[in-house]
C-alpha cells in the first residue's frame, strides 16, 4: 500500500530564502501547485493530507545518476564472506566480482538490491539509473531481478534499468558472441530504459571502437538511452576514445535518426586535457545530448598510474568553465570496486567540496544540483529545481528531525558541508519515509 498524496506541506524553509521565513507548498497530481508565505492563520488541516514541515529545510530530492544494483553489498553479505579484498586493484575487483557473479541467485539479488533502494530512499533519493550486468555468467538473472525491483518500488522511486555489458562485446573466448546475443534480447524488453557497455575492457583499440559502434547502433534502433563506462585510465600516452565516440554518433546521424541522450561515466583520462582540448570537446559535442558523470569514490580508489597521479573528472570546472552537462554519483556500494561509502548521494557532494575545492555558496549549490537536478537531467528524468517552480515534480527531501533546535540545517551550504542523517523523502507528492 502506498501513502495518500499530500495536499500541503506547511512551515518549511526554502533554499535561497531567508532562514527566518517559513513557507507553505501545495501539491496537485504529484506536482508543485503553489509556493506561498506560511499562513499562520490556517486552521488545522486534515491529517494525512498535510505534512507539518516544523521549520525544516526542504530541497529537491536526490538522484543516483549511476549505481550498480546487482553487485552491491558483496563485502557485507554473509553469502560472499570468503571474498574479501587482498590487494585492492582493478584486476582483483574484476576477479572477485566474477566469482561472486557465478553464485548470484534471485534471492540474494532481490535482498541486496532492496537494501540499496531502501537505504537510498531514506537518504532522500527518488530517482536512479541502476546498472545490471548481462553476460554468459549471469545470463539475464540480474536484469530480471532489476526489473522486479523497478516494479516493486515504482510508487517510491523511479528506477531506470540499464542493461549493462561489463564484459567484452568483441573479445574473449567467443569474441563476445554470447554477450551480444543476450544484450540484444535485453534490448527488446520495453522496461529496459538504457543500454550500457565498457569499451575499455576489449583487447585492443579496434575492438573498443567496435564495442561503441555496436552498442550505440542497438540503442538507436531500440530507442534506448546510451550509457558508456569510458576512458577509465589515467596514462597520458594512451589515447582517449571519446573522440571516436563522437565520430560514431556522427556516422549514425544520431540526432536526425532520433537518438536519445548519451551519458559517459568515469572518463578519468580526460583529466589530462588542456584548455584547448576541453574547448574542442565542447565544440564537437555540439548539439548531441552528451553528458558526463564523475564517479569520484571509485575513481580515487581504483585508478592508479605509474606516476601516482589520482584523478577524477573535474565536474565543477566542467559545468562552470565549459558549460558541460554533468553530475556526480556513487557508482558502487560495498564491493571490491569501491568498498568505502554508503547510499547517500550527499556523501559524494560533501567529498566534492574538498576534491574540487568548491566551498562557496555558488559552488555548493552546484554540488547539490550535481546529485539532484543535474543528476536527474543527465539520465533524462524530469528535475525539480532549487527555485521550486509550480508545475515541477513534487519530489523533495526534508532535512533534520522536527525538534532538532538550533543544530539544524538552514541552507543548501549547510547540507552539503554536513547533511546529517535524518531525512524525510517525498516522491510525486507522497511521503515515502516516516517522519521523525
Ligand atoms: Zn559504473
Amino acid at each position: 500500500m502506498h501513502p495518500t498524496p499530500l495536499k500541503k506541506i506547511t512551515r518549511v524553509r526554502l533554499p535561497g530564502k531567508r532562514p527566518s521565513e517559513l513557507w507553505d507548498i501545495t501539491t496537485q497530481d504529484g506536482r508543485i501547485a503553489s509556493v506561498d508565505a506560511h499562513d499562520t492563520g490556517a486552521s488545522g488541516l486534515d491529517h494525512g493530507e498535510t505534512l507539518d514541515g516544523s521549520n525544516r529545510l526542504i530541497a529537491p530530492s536526490l538522484c543516483h545518476a549511476h549505481i550498480h544494483l546487482d553487485k552491491c553489498f558483496l563485502l557485507q553479505d554473509p553469502k560472499y564472506d570468503d571474498l574479501q579484498i587482498k590487494s585492492g586493484d582493478f584486476k582483483e575487483a574484476m576477479k572477485m566480482t566474477s566469482i561472486a557473479k557465478a553464485r548470484f541467485e534471485e534471492e540474494d539479488l532481490m535482498r541486496r538490491g532492496s537494501q540499496l533502494i531502501e537505504e537510498s530512499i531514506q537518504h532522500g533519493v527518488t530517482a536512479m539509473r541502476a546498472f545490471v550486468e548481462v553476460d554468459g555468467v549471469v545470463q539475464l538473472k540480474c536484469l530480471d531481478a532489476g526489473l522486479n525491483l523497478r516494479e516493486k518500488y515504482k510508487e517510491k522511486c523511479d528506477i531506470q534499468i540499464c542493461a549493462f555489458a561489463q564484459l567484452p562485446l568483441f573479445s574473449g573466448k567467443d569474441n563476445g558472441v554470447e554477450v551480444r546475443k543476450l544484450m540484444e534480447a535485453a534490448a527488446t524488453n520495453k522496461n529496459v530504459d538504457v543500454l550500457g557497455s565498457t569499451p575499455y575492457v576489449e583487447d585492443d583499440e579496434c575492438k573498443s571502437k567496435d564495442n561503441v559502434r555496436w552498442i550505440s547502433a542497438l540503442a538507436l534502433r531500440k530507442k534506448k538511452y546510451l550509457d558508456l563506462h569510458l576512458d577509465y585510465f589515467l596514462e597520458e600516452d594512451k589515447q582517449p576514445l571519446v573522440w571516436d565516440v563522437l565520430q560514431i554518433l556522427k556516422d549514425h546521424d544520431w540526432m536526425k535518426a532520433g537518438g536519445k541522450q548519451i551519458t559517459l561515466g568515469h572518463c578519468t583520462r580526460l583529466i589530462r586535457f588542456r584548455d584547448e582540448e576541453w574547448n574542442r570537446l565542447k565544440q564537437e559535442i555540439g548539439e548531441f545530448a552528451v553528458s558526463f558523470v564523475g564517479l569520484p569514490t571509485s575513481d580515487l580508489f581504483m585508478m592508479r598510474s605509474p606516476d601516482s597521479v589520482r584523478g577524477t573528472l573535474p565536474i565543477v570546472k566542467l559545468i562552470k568553465q565549459y558549460g558541460f552537462d554533468a553530475a556526480i554519483a556513487i557508482n558502487n556500494i560495498g564491493n571490491a570496486f569501491t568498498p568505502q561509502g554508503n547510499c547517500d548521494p550527499l556523501g559524494i557532494a560533501q567529498l566534492g567540496v574538498g576534491l574540487y575545492q568548491a566551498p562557496t555558496t555558488d559552488d555548493v549549490q552546484l554540488l547539490y544540483e550535481a546529485v539532484s537536478s543535474r543528476a536527474k537531467a543527465v539520465i533524462g528524468h524530469e528535475p525539480t529545481s532549487l527555485g521550486f517552480e509550480p508545475g515541477e515534480p513534487a519530489d523533495f527531501v526534508l532535512f533534520d528531525s522536527m525538534d532538532s533546535g538550533w543544530r539544524c540545517r538552514r541552507s543548501i551550504a549547510e547540507v552539503v558541508y554536513d547533511a546529517g542523517s535524518v531525512r524525510q523523502t517525498v516522491y510525486r507528492g507522497r511521503s515515502t519515509t516516516t517522519c521523525s
